[in-house]
């Protein structure tokens, strides 16, 4: 009995080994199995900027954050919306034999291949682009800051401002260098890019001259200028512009302006039988009025082009100048007394032969510095320096009527200017051959000498 058992029992144990073994060997080759399709099976994220593979990610998912994250960290610096300006790509790849960057890695890695553009707004003038400001604000402000600088500096109420082109804001996304700031937008469109140079009026210029300093042809320095309607409009320290100024748009401004204006007098003659004929005298002197202007002015580019007069008001009305004309005709010149004497004094030399010479007037003795009069009404023929009369002042008072004045030591009258009896002319002198302060007074009738006294009053 024991022995049958003992080797029933033996036969079973081989046989359970048996068993095992099969067990263990297929379990093992399910794992290696397990282990294998693991292995091949699992992938990466292989990320390429602009079709440059730069390294590899876990998964779309981490790519996204890291994105995000330098989105939000250039939309910081800059100050606006970012756009990356290179295209991002993930591709999904084998595992297997390769590195997976961490995202620190892969931060650093984009941003020394990426570049970035943020939003703007760029202005545009009749469709085409003339600049790149930050945003809407910004430009509105530009062309506000446009407008105010033609408003500023022309004078009146303003009625109306129109832009003659066509102003459009887009928005885009540009390099951040391409942006530039207010100001300089404001001046690239006032002065359409072009640096400005600048002349400043000096004395004794004329366009003429400047054109010639500055080597500019003398049409292009005046269309650079079209603030000058003349020549005669050149002050000292005017600022003029040595190239033409072509802002990129045209502000065109309608403004009421009030002004007062000077209303001149009218002269009127009245005829006078008390006067002789080449005589006359001012009755009442003319007085200039003023009246207040309004009137609507159209201005460009802060220039002046067009104006209508929309009322007056007199705030003062002008005084008529009356003259008296005589109408006496000469009768007798003898004895009537109608010359003034120039200056009261002795006469300390008469008219007529001197020793070898002959004296051609009087010499009325006054001290230096005492108003020399006009002995009559006439017009001013020679006013300045002539040799022994030293400064002369000669009077024609028509009719072949003249009068000399001599040695005065200042002049105050000119060439071509209408006197009135007893005007003073000049000052006593000694200038020329004179021996102390006098008046040489002469009366010249048709060119010769005549004896003063003769037509003096006593
Ligand atoms: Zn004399």
């Amino acid at each position: 009995m024991e022995a049958s058992n003992l080797k029933g029992l033996y036969a079973k144990v081989k046989t359970d080994k048996k068993i095992r073994t099969l067990v263990v060997a297929g379990f093992c080759t399910l794992v290696a199995l397990a282990i294998f399709i693991t292995l091949f099976s699992r992938s990466v994220l292989e990320v390429s900027v602009s079709g440059q593979v730069i390294g590899n990610v876990k998964n779309q998912q981490v790519l996204e954050q890291i994105k995000i994250a330098l989105e939000q960290e250039y939309k910081d610096k800059l100050g606006a919306d970012v756009e990356f300006a290179q295209e991002i790509k993930g591709v999904s790849v084998k595992a297997i034999g390769q590195k997976v960057d961490t995202e620190d890695e892969m931060i650093e890695k984009l941003e020394a291949a990426l570049s970035f553009r943020l939003k703007a707004v760029a202005i545009k003038i009749d469709g085409e682009e003339i600049a790149m400001v930050k945003d809407k604000a910004t430009a509105e402000m530009v062309l506000d800051r446009v407008k105010e600088h033609y408003i500023n500096e022309t004078p009146g109420e303003l009625i109306k401002v129109e832009v003659a082109e066509k102003v459009k804001l887009v928005e885009r996304y540009v390099y951040p260098n391409e942006v530039i700031d207010q100001e300089d937008a404001v001046n690239l469109i006032l002065k359409g890019g072009v640096e400005t140079r600048n002349y400043e009026v000096v004395q004794g210029d004329s366009l003429w001259s400047i054109s010639r300093k500055e080597n500019i042809p003398l049409d292009d320095l005046i269309k650079a200028n079209p603030q000058l309607k003349s020549e005669n409009e050149l002050a000292l320290g005017d600022i003029l512009n040595l190239n033409e100024v072509k802002p990129l748009l045209n502000i065109l401004l309608v403004k009421k302006v009030t002004y007062e204006e000077a209303i001149p007098y009218k002269t009127e003659v009245v005829k006078d039988n008390s006067l002789w004929t080449w005589d006359q005298k001012v009755k009442q002197p003319g007085e200039s009025g003023s009246k207040e202007v309004a009137s609507e002015v159209s201005f460009k580019n802060g220039v002046k082009v067009s104006q209508t007069v929309l009322g007056e008001k007199v705030i003062k009305e002008p005084v008529t100048r009356v003259v008296a004309r005589g109408t006496k005709a000469e009768v007798a010149f003898r004895g009537s007394g109608r010359f003034l004497w120039p200056t009261v004094g002795q006469i300390t030399s008469p008219f007529g032969r001197r020793g070898r010479e002959f004296h051609t007037g009087i010499d009325i003795d006054q001290s230096k510095g005492a108003p020399v009069r006009a002995s009559n009404a006439g017009t001013v023929t020679f006013a300045g320096w002539r040799g022994g009369y030293g400064n002369l002042v000669i009077i024609n008072h028509g009719g072949g009527f003249e009068t000399y004045y001599a040695h005065n030591s200042s002049i105050s009258v000119s060439v071509g200017q209408q006197v009135e009896k007893s005007q003073q002319i000049a000052k006593v002198g000694s200038t020329g051959r004179s021996s102390g302060p006098h008046v040489h007074f002469e009366i010249r009738v048709n060119g010769s000498p005549v004896n003063p006294l003769d037509y003096l009053n006593k």
